[in-house]
């Protein structure tokens, strides 16, 4: 509409102009329709611009609140917000009786990957991480970053099983879309991932806690895997066998 508005003025104006230097009449005459003409082109530029202002304001409005809820370089939830969100999500699921999972993901040696391929690098495989979540996520499920390559996903409406195989859906797509580097090679990252279902009435910081130990289960195991709590406890160490007598 601003744009219309600015061109119709210019359009206005274009005609006045020429008529005036057609017929050689005075522009500054005092007459009625000068008047009209030129009042209604101030009041109109003067409308416009305080619309162009909001429009610009609006934008800016939109890019901070971005900003104040999400992390910059992957575009996932930041702490805070991811906590305020997932804690409202885990209250509404306990009203209505639906379950609720968590899963908490964490790069494997990905200090590692910065020290071969650089921080640039180790940039970008962070946001292709990103991207492949929010790929695999359904739009009512939140995913947050939580620290430098710790992320946390929050499954409304999904039970133990479902986690499980979501995560684990979740950490072969991550393995399946490598990151391109500077020297042309690809660079594979790859995921661990605890996930874990609320009990009744648990609070967002015990099911963190609860997650992230299946996450270390995940690392002590040898990364690039899954575990939820399902998975069966790590076995235990064989026992020596017992001497046999000649
Ligand atoms: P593990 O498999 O046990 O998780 O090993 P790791 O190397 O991933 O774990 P560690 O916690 O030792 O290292 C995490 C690394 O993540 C170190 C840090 O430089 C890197 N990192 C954290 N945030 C960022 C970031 O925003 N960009 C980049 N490029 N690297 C980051
Ligand atoms: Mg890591
Ligand atoms: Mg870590």
């Amino acid at each position: 509409m601003l744009s219309v508005t600015y061109l119709a003025m210019s359009a206005i104006f274009l005609v006045r102009a020429v008529y005036a230097l057609v017929h050689k009449s005075e522009l500054m005459d005092p007459d009625v329709v000068q008047v009209l003409t030129v009042s209604i082109a101030f009041v109109a530029s003067l409308v416009c611009s305080y619309g162009f202002l909001l429009l610009a304001k609006a934008d800016a409005d939109r890019a901070m609140a971005r900003l104040a809820m999400e992390d910059d370089l992957t575009g996932a939830l930041n702490g805070r917000t991811f906590r305020e969100q997932a804690t409202a999500a885990l209250r509404l699921a306990e009203r209505l009786g639906h379950p609720v999972s968590l899963l908490m993901l964490d790069l494997d040696r990905f200090k590692s990957v910065n020290d071969t391929y650089g921080h640039a690098t180790g940039d970008a495989a962070l946001r292709q991480f990103s991207h492949c979540c929010r790929d695999t996520l359904r739009n009512t499920d939140l995913f947050g970053r939580i620290g430098g390559e710790e992320f946390t996903v929050l499954l409304p409406g999904t039970g133990a099983e479902g986690a499980a195989s979501f995560a684990e859906r979740l950490r072969r797509n991550v393995e399946a879309r490598p990151t391109p580097t500077a020297d042309g090679t690809l660079l594979c990252v790859t995921v661990s991932i605890g996930t874990v279902t609320a009990r009744p009435d648990e609070s967002l910081d015990s099911l963190l806690a609860r997650a992230d130990l299946l996450l270390y289960a995940a690392k002590r195991a040898g990364r690039n895997i899954v575990r939820s709590d399902l998975s069966p406890p790590c076995s235990p160490l064989p026992r020596t066998p017992a001497a046999v007598p000649a």
